[in-house]
């Protein structure tokens, strides 16, 4: 009797929007030794926060839904610091360690110092000033808006370039995480609602809401642990794709309305530190942002010298800064499921080539930008010998 030979498992590959396609455009091979790789989990600092701020968020609204937190601004130390400990917890769950000196993951009373000034805990480290900015200054005015939190998005798609035999599978997934806020909550909010100000303030969103068919419709949240990019970077680009795909794969669930508009909340903005600050010194120079700072801010920015103390910069441009407004329209979210598509191509490509070794440094793409590579942790053995050439290793 001939025995069948058992089918290989089908298996559809799925991708987080951020955690892979995003990561993958930061860096190809910085992407694979992170999410594929042998090595213990390592996780460069700009992706533990991104992914710290993203908890802390969530679970501070949970807080002020579930339990009587309604007052702003919230103390660090009895409710913030709180939230925080409970979200480092589960990261380290996920292996993931905080990095050196951005979090102090002590207790009061602990008497180890770690990487700590002194053992004087808890210290409010650069993630926690952030945290802390980022609920008193956007949690009043979006928690009352969210109607439903951490809603899981998933689609399939066409496997680009599909070959029998060749490529993995004939479809791969798609994943996401948001926030929803309503058109009832908006409603209902308090006219003194700055994220409806500004709703109201942006033509687009004014346009569409005028052309309304059903009176519902939501918009989609994300969060950003970092600060708003030039519009002539590719993180500009990727994040509005991101926002475009999300509104596809919300629309597609039963229970969703229209959306309008996605937001985007770029939460460094609230609290900029040094290399932020020639950050957005340079974007203002070169006029490659689309939120400028006038007047007083202007003056402070352009003649700030990075070696004194950081520049004073209004709330209101800190606010309007952090937050992103991008229209859902028909074209552009086609766009950006094209453009996803070629880099789930690319990365199917890429195991591909791996698989038939041809070892790892060959078949992943490298994209050295200096601040990504000053923070990457396989900078030492990176192929990229501009990127070696900036980190002499010690003999
Ligand atoms: S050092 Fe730079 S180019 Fe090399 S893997 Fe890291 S991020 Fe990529
Ligand atoms: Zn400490």
């Amino acid at each position: 009797m001939a025995l069948s030979v058992r089918s290989k498992p089908y298996i559809i590959p799925e991708y987080s929007l951020t955690g892979d396609l995003l990561s993958y455009l930061t860096c190809g091979l910085q992407y694979r030794y992170q999410n594929k790789g042998t090595l213990p989990p390592a996780m460069p600092i700009q992706l533990w926060f991104g992914d710290f701020i993203h908890g802390v968020m969530e679970e501070a609204f949970i807080r002020w839904n579930e339990q009587d937190w309604k007052d702003f601004p919230w103390d660090w130390e009895t409710q913030i610091r709180d939230i925080e400990l409970e979200v480092d917890k589960r990261m380290r769950s996920r292996g993931l360690q905080p990095p050196a000196n951005l979090f102090c993951p002590f207790k009061a009373g602990d008497e180890n110092q770690g990487l700590c000034p002194d053992s004087n805990h808890p210290h409010k480290l650069a993630a926690s000033i952030r945290a802390e900015a980022a609920i008193n200054t956007w949690g009043p005015h979006l928690f009352p808006l969210i109607d439903d939190s951490e809603v899981k998005l998933k689609g399939i798609r066409n496997m680009p370039h599909y070959a029998k035999g060749r490529s993995r599978s004939n479809y791969y997934g798609i994943t996401g995480i948001i926030d929803v806020l309503s058109s009832v909550k908006l409603e209902e909010a308090s006219d003194r609602n700055l994220i409806i100000r500004y709703l109201h303030n942006n033509p687009a969103f004014q346009y569409k809401l005028e052309n309304l068919k059903k009176p519902e419709y939501e918009i989609i949240v994300d969060y950003k642990g970092m600060k708003r990019p030039p519009v002539n970077s590719p993180s500009w680009r990727h994040h509005g794709w991101q926002v475009l795909t999300y509104s596809w794969l919300r629309d597609m669930q039963p229970e969703s309305s229209k959306v309008l508009v996605g937001i985007l909340f770029y939460l460094n903005e609230l609290s900029l530190f040094k290399e932020d600050l020639e950050e957005l010194k340079k974007d203002v120079e070169d006029a490659q942002t689309d939120v400028k700072p006038y007047a007083r801010d202007l003056e402070n920015i352009l003649q700030w010298n990075p070696h004194s103390k950081p520049p004073e910069i209004s709330d209101s441009l800190k606010k309007l800064r952090s937050i992103r407004i991008i229209p859902v329209e028909y074209d552009n979210q086609r766009k950006s499921l094209t453009e996803f598509d070629s880099v789930v191509a690319d990365i199917e490509e890429s195991i591909i080539k791996e698989v038939k070794g041809c070892g790892i440094q060959s078949s992943w793409k490298i994209n050295p930008e200096k601040r990504t590579c000053d923070a990457c942790d396989f900078k030492t053995f990176c192929k990229d010998n501009a990127a070696r050439r900036r980190f002499p290793t010690v003999p």
